[in-house]
């Protein structure tokens, strides 16, 4: 399943320019392979897709520990080309070493009024919930970053899930602002929208680093048998002639992406009583073993046989994303009457 990408986006039908990033957290979990990965593997076989390695967005909540975010986007990427990115068919990249981000976000940040970055829905939902430290003015201008980073790429789709819209929405305002102002020189991104699965942690939460609820691909299979067994189940199904109801067992989430040629019948023993939890976790971690196996196996060659890959890579994939960056930034600027 997971070495053949299937995308979950709508088919594109001729070859557009296609940009996303990620914030490095260092190494991948399967919610970031199920959630975006896929799709930024599958999507690079049909268009011309700009992945970016968003290392200054993760200085917007990670300020104070800047030093670890160059392991952390090594790590990712090094899970990136495991998982199966093919950097021949695909441009990588690294959003601080192309100084053309930044002076675009300055001049960009000018004509952006506070108002609509304040009414930015997670705005004020992050700082509730990590504290007003991080009420930055990077913080609040991460929208127009993000709109820079999709601007100056061309990028004509951008793959969102429906919680991701209002943010588009936003840079598509902004474009459309500049687009008013100064002639028609940036391209106004559509969604390509993506049905981005909720990926259940192991305590039945969204799975994601800052809940400590992830399985990551680089983790042995020891370790990830050991998660699999603490694993949030139905809290009805205490016994294993309970009936239980595995719809909402995040276990039963992994059978169903990982083992989905068992998982109907799996689904009528829970409910009939005839599975237990204990020896169900163990049958789904086999299963997500073997599924992760072959990324593991690369991410073991990378970084035991190819040390220079992800350098490499970064590297021209930095080359031909400045490339296209400075001359969009030379078509912002002479518009602007700045050249
Ligand atoms: S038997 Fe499996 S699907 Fe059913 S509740 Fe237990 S772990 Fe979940």
């Amino acid at each position: 399943m997971v070495a053949q990408a299937k995308s979950v986006v709508e088919p594109l039908r001729k070859r557009r320019r296609v940009m996303a990033g990620m914030r490095p957290t260092g190494k991948v979990h399967v919610g970031h392979l199920l959630g975006a990965l896929q799709n930024f593997i599958a999507l690079s076989e049909q268009a011309d897709c700009f992945y970016e390695v968003a290392d200054m967005h993760a200085l917007t909540t990670k300020f104070d520990r800047s030093g670890e975010i160059g392991h952390d986007a090594r790590e990712m990427v090094i899970d990136w080309l495991a998982a199966g990115l093919d950097p021949q068919r695909c441009t990588i990249y690294v959003q601080s070493r192309i100084p053309e981000i930044s002076e675009m976000y300055a001049l960009l940040s000018m004509i952006t009024p506070v108002s609509w970055l304040e009414r930015v829905p997670t705005y004020k939902d992050q700082i509730n919930a990590l504290g007003s430290e991080i009420a930055t003015h990077g913080f609040l201008g991460y929208p127009i970053l993000q709109t820079v980073d999709i601007a100056i790429m061309r990028g004509e789709r951008v793959p969102v899930g429906q919680d991701q819209l209002p943010h588009l929405e936003l840079s598509r305002e902004i474009i459309r602002r500049f687009n008013h102002l100064y002639g028609p020189v940036l391209v106004e991104p559509e969604p390509l929208l993506s049905q981005t699965p909720y990926v259940p942690g192991t305590d039945g939460r969204k799975m994601s680093k800052s809940y400590d609820n992830s399985i990551l691909l680089a983790d042995s299979d020891e370790e990830t048998i050991a998660k699999v067994k603490t694993m949030f189940t139905d809290p009805e199904k205490i016994r294993k002639s309970d009936p239980g109801h595995p719809e909402t067992c995040p276990v039963f989430f992994f059978h169903r992406v990982f083992n989905a040629t068992a998982a109907d019948d799996i689904a009528q023993r829970c409910r009939t009583g005839q599975l237990g939890c204990v020896e169900d976790k163990a049958d789904m971690a086999r299963h997500l073993n073997a599924a992760l196996a072959p990324i593991r196996e690369r991410r073991r060659e990378i970084v035991s046989s190819r040390p220079t890959l992800v350098d490499e890579t970064l590297a021209e994939g930095t080359r031909r994303a400045q490339a296209v960056a400075a001359e969009t930034l030379a078509a912002v600027k002479s518009a602007m009457g700045l050249a």
